[in-house]
C-alpha cells in the first residue's frame, strides 16, 4: 500500500519566522495537499539557550495570517503528540542507548577543556578543519579508548558526558535528493556529532531524526542550509535500521538579497526598508536587553494572498506565464520538480507589484470599508456609497490598503496651495477666465456625470476660443493643488458641480492671473 504523505514544517523557536522559513512551510504545505497528505507543525525547542519567549506563538500566528494550514501540531494535537521536542525528552534516550549497543555511537568523557586543547593542537598542525572525528577520537577520552571497567565507573559516579555519533572513516554516503539529484558526500568530511548532550536532552539531529520516523514523515522538506546535515541524517536512518522508511529529501534553494549577494538577512531589510518577517516581532535585544520591534509584512499593509503568491515564485515556477495564483491554484499546480536549485533573489518591488494586483482586484465595497475605517479614524465622515466611488477611482494609485486615504484627502481639503510649476507655465488671465465661466456654468448642469461635465467644459472652452490641452493642468492645480492624480472629471464628478465651482473660484482669487 501506498504511504499516505506526511510532511511537517519544524522550526526552532528562537525567533521570528523569516521569510525564508514561511516560504519552507509554503511548499510543504502545498506538497500535502496537492498529494492528500497531512501537514505538521513539530516545535524543535531542544536547543533551551537560544530559547526565544514568544517565538512559538509568533510562528502559529504567522502561518495562520498566510493561510497555511496545520493537521497535526501542539495546538491540533494528533497521533503523535506531544509535537513539541522538549515534551518528548524521555522518548529519545532509548534510540541513543540502541546505538550505542549497535556499535554505532560511543560515550564521551572530554571536557571542554580537552575539547579545546584537541582544537589547539590540531590547528596548531594546520589541520584545516579541526574536528572530533574517526582520526581524533583516537586521542580522546571515550568508550572506545577507555577500557571498559573505567567507563563503567565513570558512568556509575555520573561523571558528565555526551553520545556521539560513530561516522566511519571511509565510506560514501549518498542519497537522492528531490530538488538537487543524487548528493554524494564521503564520510571523512563528516565529524562524530553529538546526539546527546551532557544535561540529557538530544541534539537536533537525534531528535529530528526520531521524530520524522515516530511522526511517519515521507518528505522533508527544508532550506538548503540543512543540505550539510543530510548526509548524517542519512547515517542515522541506516544505523537505527529505518533506511527502507526514510523520507525523501528536498533541500530549498537559499533566498538572496536584492542584489544577489549572499543570504538574505534582518540587516539587509532594515537597511533596504522592507520587512523579512510575516507579521510585527516585538523581542529584546540579546546584547543589551533593550525591546526591540521587527517590520512585519502584514502591519506594512500587504495582504497574504498577495505575500504567499510572491513567497511562491521564490523558488519555484509554473512554467507558464502566469504569475497571479489563489492558494488553490498554487495546490494544482505546485510540484517539487519545478522547484530550482539555483537560490532565488528577493525583489521588493516584485512583492510590491503582487500587493497592488492584489489591492486592486478587490471589490471596490471592500476597497471602501478600508478607505471608510482609515477616514474615520482621522475623524473624516464619510458614507459607504462616496467612498465606494472614491476607492474606485484611486485604488490605481495605491499599493497598500492606506495608499486609498492617502489619496482621498484631497475630497476632503480644499488645496491650501497650487504646484507651482504648473501655475508658473499654465496660469494666465484667458485660463482664469475661462475657468471661471465654467465654474459659473457648473452649479447648472442638469448631467453632472464625468461625461455630463466634460462636455461642458468642452463647450465652454470652445466659446472662449480657448483649446482644453491648455486649460486641463491648470483645472487640476486649481480643483486639488496637485500637478498629477486620479482622472479629473471623476474627480469633479465625486466633488460635486458646488464643491468643484466653490474651488476653482477660490483658485482664481488666490492666484494672481
Ligand atoms: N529545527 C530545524 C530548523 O530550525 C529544522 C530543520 C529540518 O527541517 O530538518 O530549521
Amino acid at each position: 500500500m501506498e504511504r499516505e504523505v506526511r510532511v511537517r514544517f519544524a522550526p526552532s523557536p528562537t525567533g521570528p519566522l523569516h521569510i525564508g522559513g514561511v516560504r519552507t512551510a509554503l511548499y510543504n504545505y502545498l506538497l500535502a495537499r496537492k498529494l492528500g497528505g497531512k501537514m505538521l507543525l513539530r516545535i524543535e525547542d531542544t536547543d533551551q539557550n537560544r530559547f526565544v519567549p514568544g517565538a512559538e506563538q509568533y510562528i502559529m500566528d504567522a502561518l495562520r495570517w498566510c493561510g497555511i494550514e496545520i493537521d497535526e501540531g501542539i495546538e491540533q494535537g494528533g497521533p503523535h503528540a506531544p509535537y513539541r521536542q522538549s515534551e518528548r525528552k524521555p522518548m529519545y534516550r532509548q534510540y541513543a542507548d540502541q546505538l550505542i549497543t549497535d556499535g554505532y555511537a560511543y560515550y564521551a568523557f572530554d571536557t571542554p577543556e580537552e575539547l579545546d586543547a584537541m582544537r589547539a593542537r590540531l590547528t596548531a598542525a594546520k589541520v584545516p578543519n579541526p574536528q572530533y572525528n574517526s582520526i581524533t577520537r583516537a586521542q580522546m577520552r571515550n568508550s572506545l579508548t577507555l577500557p571498559a571497567e573505567e567507563v563503567a565507573q565513570l558512568l556509575a559516579d555520573n561523571i558528565p558526558y555526551v553520545i556521539r555519533l560513530k561516522v566511519p572513516r571511509k565510506e560514501e554516503v549518498r542519497f537522492q535528493d528531490l530538488i538537487r539529484g543524487w548528493v554524494v558526500v564521503h564520510s571523512s568530511a563528516i565529524d562524530d556529532k553529538v546526539l546527546m548532550k551532557s544535561d540529557g536532552m538530544p541534539t537536533y539531529h537525534l531528535a529530528n531524526i526520531v521524530d520524522d520516523h515516530l511522526m511517519e514523515i515521507t518528505h522533508v522538506i527544508r532550506g538548503e542550509e540543512w543540505l550539510p546535515s543530510a548526509p548524517l541524517h542519512v547515517l542515522l536512518y541506516r544505523y537505527l535500521g529505518w533506511e527502507s522508511t526514510m523520507p525523501q529529501f528536498a533541500h530549498l534553494p537559499l533566498l538572496l538579497k536584492p542584489d544577489g549577494t549572499g543570504k538574505l538577512s534582518k540587516r539587509d531589510g532594515d537597511k533596504l526598508g522592507f520587512p523579512v518577517f510575516p507579521l510585527e516581532f516585538h523581542g529584546t535585544d540579546a546584547q543589551t536587553g533593550e525591546p526591540t520591534v521587527s517590520s512585519g509584512y502584514r502591519e506594512a499593509g500587504y495582504l497574504p494572498d498577495a505575500f504567499i503568491n510572491f513567497l511562491a515564485f521564490l523558488g519555484w515556477n509554473p512554467g507558464t506565464t502566469q504569475e497571479l495564483f489563489t492558494m488553490e491554484e498554487l495546490i494544482e499546480n505546485f510540484s517539487i520538480e519545478r522547484v530550482s536549485k539555483s537560490p532565488a533573489r528577493f525583489d521588493q518591488n516584485k512583492v510590491r507589484w503582487f500587493n497592488e494586483q492584489y489591492l486592486r482586484a478587490k471589490p471596490d465595497a471592500e476597497l471602501a470599508r478600508y478607505l471608510m475605517d482609515d477616514l474615520t479614524a482621522q475623524g473624516l465622515t464619510v458614507d459607504a456609497a462616496k467612498a465606494e466611488q472614491i476607492a474606485a477611482l484611486v485604488k490605481e494609485r495605491a499599493t497598500f490598503p492606506a495608499d486609498l486615504a492617502r489619496e482621498a484627502q484631497l475630497f476632503f481639503q480644499r488645496p491650501s496651495n497650487y504646484d507651482e510649476q504648473v501655475i508658473s507655465k499654465k496660469w494666465n488671465p484667458q485660463v482664469a477666465a475661462a475657468l471661471t465661466e465654467f465654474a459659473d456654468q457648473l452649479p447648472t448642469l442638469n448631467d453632472a456625470s464625468p461625461e455630463g461635465i466634460k462636455a461642458r467644459l468642452t463647450e465652454v472652452l470652445e466659446a472662449q476660443g480657448v483649446k482644453i490641452g491648455q486649460v486641463l493642468q491648470a483645472l487640476r492645480v486649481a480643483v486639488t493643488g496637485q500637478a498629477a492624480g486620479p482622472d479629473l472629471m471623476h474627480i469633479m464628478h465625486i466633488l460635486g458641480a458646488q464643491e468643484t465651482a466653490a474651488r476653482i473660484k477660490a483658485a482664481v482669487a488666490a492666484l494672481p492671473a
